[in-house]
């Protein structure tokens, strides 16, 4: 049989999703969410359709089918993308189809490798003639060619050619590109991140993104005291943060003036000892209030169990008790290369490793303490007018919207 070559581009995109984790009434909202941030993703590419059909996303764009394929496997809920090539539901159409996408596939391959192969179809759409196992072994039959480098193998292979007939109609593909899995971004609410320029917060706040939070940004600057440049690499980060979620905001904090405050009131080698303790607990502070302007339901931090000195759990205790949201942890029981590697795949990691000091390393003290008490805390905390240091702080806070 005289099958053409394919150098066309696909025809759609078919976009998998993880819905066996869905209850059955979260599915609507679900499905309907992820349509819309897939639209939103590929609207600086592309402008999209997608088409809902049977457990699977159709994404139909005009051009840059590839571009937006790369796109959408940065878009949470999806776990995975094949671009893929319409047919007519018959099969001797299919075949005509099917051997242009394997060749598209072959030239793909490196130099001298001869993967494992099948092909596997799906038919949703029961008025075809062939059953799918018979489909699979008609295709094979008439598509495969003497000398193509493949070995059949029904279990397990390493190159599939997918057919799924359905609705009058078939697609057919070759390759899967891997999504992030997760849930859609927005369906479980929004929450405020406190970030630095390191390596942990930016990955918790991912970590949020592909559990369908909606994440919006704060971190705490001291100008004058720090460099602008340690404040610009966080809205660095935020921007690569934005390549999963689109346009985020970051609120900057002057914080200056509430460390110039706290250290005007630990001047004891005692109290002194808590200074990074009471920065932190001014930033829960200052962080709930806004997450409430902001609508957020929940603060998020890069702190884990044990990490560095300051986060014991007497001390990680104290800075909660501070918080009026739920604080969540998402690195809490993370080992520091478990964290690196999720921030070498996001693109954070060549960005935090860059060193800037973080305002918390101001009137560092000399021995800082690790078993922080809650009273102490209170204690010193009394000699502030809290309420007020808040309240002028919060006036000071600049909002930027990034992407
Ligand atoms: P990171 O890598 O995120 O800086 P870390 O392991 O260095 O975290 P700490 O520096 O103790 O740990 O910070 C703990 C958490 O406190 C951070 O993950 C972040 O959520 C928050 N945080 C620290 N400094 C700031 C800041 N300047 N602005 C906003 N949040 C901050
Ligand atoms: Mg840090």
């Amino acid at each position: 049989m005289n099958l053409p070559v394919s150098t066309t581009p696909p025809d759609a995109l078919l976009v998998r999703y993880g819905e066996l984790a869905l209850k059955r009434g979260n599915r609507f909202q679900f499905e309907q969410a992820l349509m819309r941030n897939l639209r939103a993703a590929c609207s600086s590419i592309e402008p999209v359709r997608v088409e809902r059909e049977h457990g699977r996303l159709i994404v139909f764009a005009e051009r840059r089918l590839e571009s937006l394929a790369q796109r959408c496997a940065q878009v949470f809920g999806v776990t995975s993308i094949s671009p893929a090539w319409l047919a007519p539901a018959e099969p001797e159409g299919i075949c005509r189809v099917a051997r242009g996408v394997l060749d598209d596939a072959l030239a793909a391959l490196p130099q001298g490798a001869r993967p494992t192969f099948r092909v596997l179809t799906k038919r949703a759409d029961k008025r075809f003639p062939l059953t799918s196992l018979e489909l699979d072994r008609f295709v094979a039959e008439r598509v495969l060619r003497e000398g193509d480098p493949l070995v059949i193998e029904l279990d397990r292979p390493q190159l599939v050619l997918g057919i799924e007939v359905r609705d009058g109609r078939a697609w057919v593909f070759a390759r899967r590109i891997h999504g992030p899995g997760g849930l859609p971004v927005g369906t479980l609410g929004r929450v405020l991140c406190l970030i630095s320029g390191g390596i942990d917060s930016p990955v918790a706040a991912w970590m949020a993104l592909k559990r369908g939070c909606e994440v919006r940004y704060v971190t705490f600057h001291a100008r004058g005291f720090i460099g602008e440049p340690a404040l610009e690499k966080v809205g660095e980060l935020v921007r690569v943060l934005a390549t999963w979620q689109g346009s985020s905001r970051l609120l900057v904090v002057p914080f200056a003036p509430v460390q110039l405050a706290l250290k005007a009131v630990t001047t004891s080698a005692l109290d002194e000892g808590y200074r990074t303790i009471l920065y932190r607990r001014m930033m829960q502070r200052i962080a709930s209030r806004l997450a409430l302007r902001e609508e957020c339901q929940a603060l998020v931090t890069g702190e884990s169990m044990g990490q560095v000195a300051s986060q014991t759990l007497e001390n990680l205790s104290c800075i909660e008790a501070a918080a009026e949201l739920p604080v969540l942890r998402p690195l809490v029981a993370f080992d520091k290369q478990e964290t690196v590697e999720i921030a070498q795949r996001i693109g954070a990691f060549a960005l935090s490793a860059v060193q800037e000091p973080d305002c918390c390393t101001l009137f560092l003290p000399r021995k800082p303490i690790t078993r922080g008490r809650i009273e102490s805390c209170e204690r010193i905390e009394q000699r502030l007018d809290l309420e007020t240091l808040v309240a002028q702080t919060l006036e000071q806070v600049e909002t930027l919207d990034l992407a």
